[in-house]
């Protein structure tokens, strides 16, 4: 997957203080899992803090409720290792 197609998923922000994201996903948009849409009664955002602290970014993706739940931790870890490796390139860091 390329780094734009991430930001289908994926959003964050750059600088604590902030209050509305640097950038967002589309909602109701797909799910990073299963890749059908997402609705308001089955979502579930993952917020992480990116460890590059120089650029103070946290990051927040989402999926389907039902497909996280259905999910083991290790199936978790590796969602958010995927998010985390694509943030300094949609961040713009590298
Ligand atoms: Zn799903």
């Amino acid at each position: 997957m390329s780094a734009h197609d991430m930001t289908r998923f994926v959003g964050w922000f750059d600088d604590p203080s902030q209050t509305e994201p640097v950038s967002q996903p589309q909602f109701p948009g797909p799910c990073i899992a299963c890749l059908q849409p997402m609705s308001e009664e089955d979502v579930r955002t993952i917020n992480l803090m990116w460890a590059d602290r120089k650029h103070g970014l946290s990051v927040f993706y989402r999926m389907h409720r039902t497909c996280a739940v259905s999910m083991s931790d290790r199936e978790r870890n590796a969602y958010d290792a995927v998010v985390l490796e694509a943030m300094p390139s949609l961040a713009g860091c590298r």
